[in-house]
């Protein structure tokens, strides 16, 4: 753990603030971190990948995501990629995607569409199969980590169900383009993807098709929505440790901020939001390492709590900082950028409520 800590730290630097205001990560940075495996840990070892639990991907996921969240959602797409090729591709297929995965190939994974955000079920894009080819017409948009990737898994509809087809991004007929001036995680590669008779062999559509689209979505965000709670633990994380510092050295009526009542408060508030949650992404996590039956429900409660409060402990953050955190590159306002955009990721904290709820309803 120390080592794979040294070696991001070594590639990283002091660099994700600078990053934040390019707009973008260097991609050997991408691809040396791809090459060791680090950008999709969970891959088992057979396929040449760490084989790491979902617990340690998550500390790792947590870590990442402490120094830059726009690397931690590239690592969040890699990952989902990943985990889709694991769960619905046929064995050929695992053994041909998953070694490029851990091997340097960076990917995206493309669900939304201009008229299909929260719900799914309006995903327009087709897929359609024919001999041994499928050929691929839709349009995708905000795509986390698109502008880097190589591979662009894209969800569509087939002439039966639905599938998930596995496009190289420099295919004839693929066009990216990036998110111009997002609101946070700017380096992250947000990017629309449109497919215009984007022809393939077969052999891209993963596990031939034809399955029900809610459980093609399920099983991808599963592991988006776990490893954001995770990056949203690393967020409290660097927060906490910047108002700490903070408050310690800067002197105001004659006493550090630490002897200032109020201002202890918001570190217990960004103690009690960092502890709580990295109580509830470890009890997803090993939910799912244990194949619990209700891991579904354990990472959407994680997702929701962890985002929630990375959002509320980013905003206390700026405040202890105040002038000191109000310039752009700056960790808390990084963070306070950054956390906004995970309520609405991976299923915004309304659709994490409806889901919650119901299940509340359900016990
Ligand atoms: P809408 O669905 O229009 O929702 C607007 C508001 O209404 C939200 O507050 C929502 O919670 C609420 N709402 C909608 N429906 C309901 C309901 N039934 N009940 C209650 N409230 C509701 N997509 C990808 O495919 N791949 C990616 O990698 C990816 N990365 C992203 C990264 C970022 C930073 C962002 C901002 C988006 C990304 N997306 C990605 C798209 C993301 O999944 C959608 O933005 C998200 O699903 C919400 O859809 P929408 O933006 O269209 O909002």
């Amino acid at each position: 753990e120390t080592g794979e800590r040294a070696l991001i730290a070594g590639l990283v630097g002091d660099r994700p603030g600078v990053w934040d205001l390019a707009g973008e990560i260097p991609t050997a940075v991408l691809r040396e971190l791809g090459r060791q495996g680090l950008l999709c840990a969970q891959v088992p070892e057979r396929y040449t990948g760490r084989g790491y639990t979902s617990e340690r991907n998550g500390e790792l996921t947590a870590y990442v995501g402490s120094l830059c969240s726009s690397l931690r959602s590239v690592m969040t797409s890699q990952g989902m990629a990943a985990w889709t090729v694991q769960r619905l591709a046929d064995a050929g297929q695992r053994q041909a995607y998953l070694p490029l995965l851990t091997g340097g190939k960076l990917a995206a994974v493309a669900f939304s569409e201009t008229e299909a955000g929260s719900d799914l079920s309006a995903i327009g894009t087709r897929i359609t199969e024919g001999g041994d080819e499928v050929v691929v017409d839709g349009a995708k948009v905000w795509v986390t980590g698109a502008s880097y990737a190589d591979l662009v898994l894209v969800v569509g509809r087939c002439t039966d169900g639905a599938g998930v087809v596995v496009v190289p991004a420099d295919a004839p007929g693929v066009r990216i383009e990036k998110v111009a001036d997002p609101l946070g995680c700017r380096a992250a590669g947000h990017a629309s993807v449109r497919l215009d008779s984007v022809r393939l062999p077969s052999s891209a559509l993963l596990g031939g098709g034809g399955q029900p689209l809610p459980l093609l979505v399920t099983t991808a965000l599963a592991y988006g929505r776990m490893s954001v709670a995770w990056g949203c633990v690393g967020i409290l994380r660097a927060c906490l440790d910047a108002v700490t510092e903070h408050a310690r050295t800067r002197y105001q009526s004659g006493r550090p901020l630490a002897e200032h009542q109020l201002v202890v408060r918001h570190l217990a508030e960004l103690l009690v939001a960092e502890q709580s949650a990295t109580r509830v992404s470890e009890h997803a996590s090993r939910c799912w390492d244990g194949g619990a039956p209700d891991q579904v429900t354990a990472t959407v409660l994680a997702k929701y709590l962890s985002s929630v409060h990375a959002v509320r402990g980013a905003a206390s953050a700026v405040q202890v900082l105040a002038s000191a955190g109000a310039t752009d590159g700056h960790v808390v306002a990084r963070a306070y950028r950054d956390a906004k955009l995970m309520e609405i990721i991976e299923g915004s904290s309304e659709i994490c409520q409806l889901i919650l709820g119901q299940h509340a309803l359900s016990r």
